[in-house]
């Protein structure tokens, strides 16, 4: 039907006074996303469509029912109009008035509440909100509303406006049910008159409405909204398929999350982990790749704010009804709703991970592998699913075999009777770790102990701090007390010779001290070593050597850390044959003590000056092979 059908029992009234306010920003200051007129209008005709089919099945008979449910948009490139039909339940005399004429309706008015003065001058803000219908006017200086109603005993009317102070309705016979909108584009906006640009528009705002969009005959949205059917009736094939349309990709995802909740809000989520981690090949920062939706219909691709930055890796949709379509990009990012949602996605999709790892061990492996270094982003930024995050954290301990990896629970689960903390230690390698002095004492005493050989393994057990109420130590902390260690025997009690050895030791590190001065804090005897002549430890809890490290591999705390303890083994060759030395060669058992710390810095990952320790060694060496 064209606009000439119209008959001239035209009446004109005026808008309403918001509706007028409303209609000047859009005309006047709306520039920005000004394509999303179409999704606008587009989900208008998916509503009435949804609204028809409801409808037909309640009552008896509804006019032109043979028609099939669609969209149809037509552009003329020499008039430049752009046609959007619909097969819906249509609008009768009165309803054009009140729905096109009065912000009565749920979308724009939102729109009109959010929008205080400032934000009306700022035309950048505006044009992140939809503004429903009206939406038209960004793109045409004059539209027509052809519609008629669903209802046997109605007639069809058109509306008419240029958007400016009123509008003009009249009769318009013969037209079929639904609604039909040309909307004739302004000078600047000929380029919607072009199938090609309203093809993908189409494509990113509405290739999931439930209806078929045709543009010039052509159906667009052929993908389905995955999301929105039952998880039972979904094949593995059409999972994947929509994960690589969704997520641009051409992998075959590793993970999904497939779930909807209908309390305390409704939600539907569709998400993937894709096969590998991108970030971790080195191609800079990923960027989030879940779209949020209301009622299929596109509010915000690539979300920032649907879900926590450090589960950028995921891709897919997450759809909520509660939210309003209009709602400005802006306005997302301190929603509550937008919020909420956040939290009970996140909680679900760390639920899943952790029944993946029970069920499918392998695959939980090897999502670990590739985003396990998210999960720890996770703990150490965000306090809200701390907890959670930390049951999914994998490490490789004394217990398990190399290559194997344990998560907390399993070490607590071990933990013996006496033992009320989680220890661990950081290296480059198991191997290192092994060969090294720190895991001396737990081997003796047969603990279980963490390796954590990436270096930001410290800094997210710092923020964990505790697992299942207990605490996270590190090896090379200075105050570490093991399961089973002794309280110190009272003087009374210790022999002659224990009194002795104890004075002769206490001598021996006085003077170590004095010859190491300011490079340590204190020299002591230690007792958790067995093999190693000495050990460097930390007498500040969170500053362990690990963290240590990070701080100054990203330039940060200058030179000076907190100083470290040197303990050393009294009992070892190595000590007991340097306590002779100072009596014959003070000046050489000097250089011995600087080698004994570097070596022990060395072992504890830390930098020690190359060029002074390697001209000591060669002189210590010079000595041995002296003949
Ligand atoms: P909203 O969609 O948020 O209600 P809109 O400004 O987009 O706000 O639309 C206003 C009202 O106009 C709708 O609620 C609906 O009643 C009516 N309407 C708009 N487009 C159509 C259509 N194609 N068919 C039937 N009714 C429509
Ligand atoms: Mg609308």
């Amino acid at each position: 039907m064209s606009t000439e059908n119209a008959q001239p029992h035209a009446e004109t009234k005026e808008f309403q006074a918001e509706v007028k306010k409303l209609l000047d920003i859009v005309i006047h200051s709306l520039y920005t996303e000004r394509e999303i007129f179409l999704r606008e209008l587009v989900s208008n005709a998916a509503d009435a469509l949804e609204k028809y089919r409801h409808q037909s099945l309640l009552e008896e008979e509804t006019f032109d029912s043979h028609l099939p449910l669609e969209i149809n948009i037509e552009v003329d490139d020499d008039k430049k109009t752009v046609t959007i039909t619909d097969t819906g339940i249509g609008m009768d005399r009165g309803e054009l008035e009140g729905n096109l004429g009065t912000i009565a309706h749920s979308g724009s008015k939102t729109f009109f509440t959010k929008l205080d003065d400032a934000a009306q001058k700022d035309v950048n803000l505006i044009g992140q909100f939809g503004v429903g219908f009206y939406a038209a006017f960004m793109a045409a200086d004059k539209v027509t509303v052809q519609s008629r109603s669903y209802r046997m005993d109605d007639a069809g009317h058109q509306w008419e406006s240029d958007g400016v102070g009123s509008f003009t309705i009249s009769t318009c016979p013969g037209i079929r049910r639904g609604t039909k909108i040309i909307l004739e584009l302004k000078d600047d906006a000929h380029e919607f008159a072009a199938d090609t640009r309203i093809k993908s528009i189409i494509k990113r705002y509405s290739s999931f409405v439930s209806f078929p969009i045709k543009v010039a005959g052509e159906e667009i949205n052929t993908v389905q909204a995955l999301w929105a059917r039952s998880k039972s009736e979904i094949k593995d094939e059409e999972y994947a398929d929509f994960y690589k349309f969704v997520g641009n990709a051409v992998d075959e995802p590793l993970l999904r999350l497939h779930f909807s909740a209908d309390a305390p809000l409704a939600i539907k989520a569709l998400l993937f982990a894709p096969d590998s981690n991108i970030e971790k090949m080195g191609f800079g920062r990923t960027d989030p790749g879940v779209s949020l939706y209301c009622q299929r219909v596109l509010i915000d691709q690539h979300s920032k704010t649907i879900l926590p930055e450090w589960l950028r890796f995921l891709k897919g949709v997450i759809d909520s009804e509660d939210l309003p379509l209009n709602i400005s990009r802006q306005a997302l990012q301190d929603n509550a709703l937008v919020a909420k949602i956040n939290k009970v996605v996140t909680s679900r999709f760390l639920k899943q991970l952790g029944e993946t790892a029970k069920k499918e061990p392998e695959t939980y492996e090897k999502f670990w592998d590739e985003f396990g270094a998210f999960l720890k982003e996770g703990v150490v930024s965000d306090f809200t699913h701390r907890d959670a995050l930390g049951k999914l954290l994998r490490f490789e301990s004394s217990a398990s075999e190399p290559g194997k990896l344990i998560s907390l629970a399993e070490y607590v689960e071990r933990m013996g009777e006496e033992q009320k903390e989680i220890y661990y230690i950081n290296g480059t390698s198991r191997d290192d770790i092994e060969a090294g002095p720190y895991i001396e004492a737990f081997r003796k005493r047969d603990l279980e102990i963490i390796y954590t050989v990436d270096p930001i393994d410290d800094f997210v057990f710092s923020h964990l701090a505790m697992f299942d109420e207990k605490q996270l130590v590190s090896a090379d902390r200075g105050d570490l007390k093991l399961p089973g260690d002794k309280d110190e025997e009272s003087e009374e009690e210790k022999s002659e010779e224990v009194k002795a050895e104890e004075k002769a030791t206490e001598g021996l590190t006085a003077w170590m001290k004095e010859v190491l001065g300011d490079k340590v804090k204190e020299v002591l005897e230690s007792k958790r070593l067995e093999d190693s002549p000495a050990i460097i430890v930390n007498p500040d809890a969170f500053m362990t050597s690990s963290m240590e490290r990070l701080m100054r591999s990203s330039g940060q705390g200058g030179q000076q850390f907190g100083a470290k303890n040197l303990e050393i083994n009294s009992h070892h060759a190595l000590l007991q044959g340097l306590a002779e030395l100072k009596k014959n060669d003070e000046p050489f058992a000097k250089s011995v003590v600087e080698q004994i710390y570097d070596n022990a810095m060395i072992q504890a990952g830390l930098m020690v000056e190359p060029r002074s320790m390697v001209e000591r060694s060669y002189e210590i060496l010079a000595r041995v092979v002296k003949p």
